[in-house]
């Protein structure tokens, strides 16, 4: 089994070397990932200047890129055939929710689920510390899974790993995205020492909606969290609402004159 690892923490994050070694259990790993940090990144991909690939080893590579970036460079050109798998991670902090659009991790993710391959992203909550081991650990069981079942079609998974020894986990659960309350006061406002105004955007902690069988829920009960994610973002429901305005916003045709000639 091939398999790609990138990352958003940059290829010299210990969350990607653990990942990466976990990973070599189950089989060919090649690493391919952004030069630096990248996180909150989104899903990015850098269209208006050259891209740069250095070989750090037979099988890593850092890119000067996005982990969008990294996933097309990778599969189209660094490896030698195509993956079987992406998994992108271990990041550092969870992604939780609606934090799962700007995240970079996950993005990664759903880059090689465009690209038609199974993947996985992977972050582990954490303050100073991170319990890389605990995400490792469970990352190896859930590939020898998706190994052996396979994925729905388009669909990621989201995994978030409480911040805990892998002996105080108390079990995995498949969850919904979370919801966040956002906070007027999220975005800081400050003066530099030049008298100069700046802004830090997030802050503040966030707050969640009471919400049943979300990622956020979970994790905070000492469960590992697996979201099954897809990347159609069309609102299902909403179809049958919007299909009334139809007759509304048609335009109105008028009997066209015919254009008098000069
Ligand atoms: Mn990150």
């Amino acid at each position: 089994m091939l398999i790609l690892i990138t990352n958003d923490d940059g290829i010299q994050s210990p969350g990607i070397k653990a990942l990466a070694k976990a990973m070599k259990r189950v089989g060919e790993v090649y690493v391919v990932a952004p030069d630096r940090e990248r996180t909150a990144a989104g899903h990015s991909l850098t269209l208006h200047k050259p891209l740069r690939i250095e070989s750090l080893g037979r099988r890593a590579f850092s890119v000067s890129g996005t982990p969008t970036d990294c996933v097309n460079l990778a599969v189209n050109e660094i490896l030698p055939r195509r993956p079987d798998l992406v998994v992108s991670g271990i990041n550092r902090g969870g992604n939780l929710g609606d934090d799962v659009t700007y995240s970079g991790t996950v993005s990664a993710a759903m880059e090689g689920t465009l690209l038609g391959i199974a993947s996985i992203a992977l972050s582990q909550l954490g303050e100073a510390h991170f319990h890389f081991e605990t995400s490792a650990r469970f990352a190896l069981r859930l590939i020898r899974q998706v190994r052996r079942f396979g994925l729905p079609p388009d669909t990621l998974l989201n995994v978030n790993v409480p911040d805990l020894p892998p002996q105080a986990i108390k079990g995995m659960r498949v969850t919904c995205l979370g919801k966040r309350i956002f906070d007027s006061n999220n975005v800081i406002k400050k003066e530099d020492p030049r008298g100069k105004t700046y802004y830090w955007i997030g802050g503040n902690r966030v707050a969640w909606e009471e919400r049943k069988d979300t990622d956020q829920e979970a994790v905070e009960n000492g469960l590992i969290s697996v979201t099954p994610v897809h990347l159609d973002l069309t609102n299902y429901t909403a179809l049958a609402v919007l299909r009334d305005w139809e007759k509304r916003l048609t335009p109105v045709r008028r009997r066209t004159r015919p254009t008098r000639r000069l």
